[in-house]
This record gives C-alpha cells, sequence and structure tokens, in this order.
C-alpha cells in the first residue's frame, strides 16, 4: 500500500493506473488536476464531474532538471530527470516527471502511457506514490 503525494490526482484500476480530472458537462473543457469550477468564461452551463484520462498520450515538451529542486520536492535517491508535458487528447495536456526514458534521447512526439512510482518514502506514510510517463513499449 502507498499513499499520493497529492490526494486524488490517480486511481489505480485493474487495466491500469488512470489520472482523476475533472470534465464540464456544459462546455466539455477537461482539467486534471481537477478544478473547482468551470473556467471557460462562454461556458453555457458550467457543471463539473469527475473524469478518468486517458491513459496515453504524445509527448508535446520536456524539460530536464539536474540540479536538486529545494526540500519541498521529496524525492529518494535524487538523480537528474526530465518532466513532460503529454498530450492526453480531449484538450488535454498534463506535466508530469518522466520515467524509463534516456535523457539524452528523449523524441518530442513519443507514445507515452501513465504509470505510478513511489516517489519517496515517509518515515510516518510510507511510500508516497506519484504518476508519471513512459514511453510505450513497442517490442
Ligand atoms: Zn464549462
Amino acid at each position: 500500500m502507498s499513499v499520493q503525494v497529492a490526494e486524488g490526482l490517480f486511481e489505480q484500476a485493474e487495466d491500469g493506473a488512470r489520472l482523476i480530472g475533472s470534465r464540464c458537462r456544459g462546455c466539455g473543457t477537461t482539467y486534471f488536476p481537477q478544478a473547482p469550477g468551470c473556467r471557460n468564461p462562454d461556458c453555457p452551463a458550467p457543471c463539473l464531474e469527475c473524469a478518468h484520462l486517458p491513459q496515453r498520450g504524445r509527448l508535446v515538451s520536456y524539460t530536464i532538471q539536474r540540479y536538486r529542486p529545494p526540500p519541498l520536492f521529496r524525492m529518494d535517491d535524487w538523480t537528474p530527470y526530465a518532466i513532460g508535458l503529454v498530450d492526453l487528447g480531449e484538450g488535454v495536456e498534463v506535466m508530469g516527471m518522466l520515467t524509463g526514458v534516456d535523457l539524452d534521447r528523449i523524441v518530442i512526439g513519443t507514445s507515452m502511457r501513465l504509470v505510478i512510482e513511489t516517489l519517496y518514502t515517509d518515515a510516518a506514510r510510507g511510500p508516497v506514490a506519484t504518476y508519471k510517463f513512459a514511453p510505450e513499449v513497442t517490442a
């Protein structure tokens, strides 16, 4: 068992991990993380409901974190890592850490899938998990 780095970001189902966002019933806008309300000024009928986001998408941008961030961000065995922006379709792009990538060989447009990994182990709470994106394995 592990806890999430922030509440309500994702869930683990039989068919894999899923991000939990929200979708507006009035205009169809999708938000991640979950939004308190629709931010579309032209929305005809703002009404948000929980929505599972697609588990796969395409990498549209990334940056590599090569220095250790301030203590607010925790990570065991810190090493440089990449943060990517993944287009999941439905007009929603999600920022997340990338895993299973060679930092010098990241390619924009790569198909990515959602995975859940332990970010660090907290003395009181135990393993703390976060979502990441890994390249789709094409065997
Ligand atoms: Zn709306």
